[in-house]
């Protein structure tokens, strides 16, 4: 059957408000399966912060969110039944520096909960056990690299510590005299020591990290859709899961990377869409945010 005047009228409006409006640069039918899961209910929203909703800064403390994405953030929580926060700092500093109270922070890569509004964050008990040893491995890296040139920044955050070389004038010499101090003395605790952008982590050896959390929060809240953002080599362990949650029939996870220059290949490799950079992700959110309230 012809479709009518209307139905053609109505098409072309719509492809016209397509085409002004921002899109990702997805191929079609990811486009459409992206757009079909974010349907789905429950739904949520789950997000790395440094790198991924503000630039990197300089040091930890300067970081700010990039320019619209608290609006945006705000409105998502409308939108999806939960939005999360997941990241390395603690969850008490992450919901600072967003400074929305009604979403959910997982922080110290996975290992503190947050819940919306909550006074402090639960702490898993297994990593507690490794405070004590964390604090010695970084106050003993700090005494050996007490003669390398500055630029180091020592970071405890309680259940993991991390050691910021950005401002170091070599970084990549930085890095390995960071490694060759630090591996030995992780070892000896049982710790495990993780990278991401020009930062090394001291972590407990438990299993928990950004994948595990996403889990638990798709576990938790039965997410049927979970969009998930990151920039970095710890949120790739979030993409598998959200791969694994996906082969068993649980969820549909959409891994959105944000890319930069030196964005780890195994991140866009995982990744169901890849945003050119920081600020892009607004423009994201605004075009997911169209999808589940058409106009
Ligand atoms: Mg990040």
């Amino acid at each position: 059957m012809p479709s009518s005047r209307a139905d053609e009228r109505a098409a072309t409006a719509s492809q016209a408000l397509r085409a002004s409006q921002w899109e990702p640069a997805i191929p079609e039918g990811t486009r459409r399966w992206a757009c079909d899961a974010l349907q789905r209910f429950p739904r949520g929203l789950l997000t790395d912060i440094d790198g991924t909703l503000s630039p990197i800064a300089p040091t930890p403390d300067q970081a700010r969110l990039y320019r619209g994405i608290r609006p945006l953030l705000r409105r998502c929580l409308d939108a999806f039944d939960v939005v999360a926060a997941i990241s390395g700092r603690p969850a008490l500093d992450a919901r600072r520096l967003i400074g929305l109270p009604q979403m959910t922070y997982v922080g110290n890569h996975g290992m503190e909960l947050l819940a919306p509004r909550a006074r402090i964050p639960a702490i898993a008990g297994e990593a507690r056990a490794f405070e004590g040893a964390i604090a010695d491995a970084l106050h003993e890296a700090r005494a050996r690299l007490s003669g390398h040139e500055g630029g180091l920044l020592f970071e405890n955050k309680g259940v993991t510590a991390s050691i910021h070389y950005r401002l170091a004038s070599d970084p990549e010499a930085t890095r390995a005299a960071i490694r060759r101090a630090l591996d030995p003395l992780a070892r000896r605790r049982q710790l495990r020591i993780t990278e991401g952008r020009m930062v090394i982590e001291i972590r407990p050896r438990v299993d928990l990290d950004k994948g595990t959390s996403v889990r638990a929060l798709v576990e938790r809240h039965a997410l049927a859709c979970a969009l998930y953002l990151g920039d970095d080599r710890t949120d790739v362990d979030a993409f598998r899961a959200l791969r694994q949650l996906r082969a068993e029939g649980v969820s549909l996870g959409i891994a959105v990377a944000v890319s930069h220059a030196e964005a780890p290949a195994a991140l866009l490799a995982a990744a169901d869409i890849t945003l050119a950079s920081v600020a892009e992700v607004p423009r994201f959110l605004r075009w997911v945010l169209g999808v589940l309230q058409p106009a």
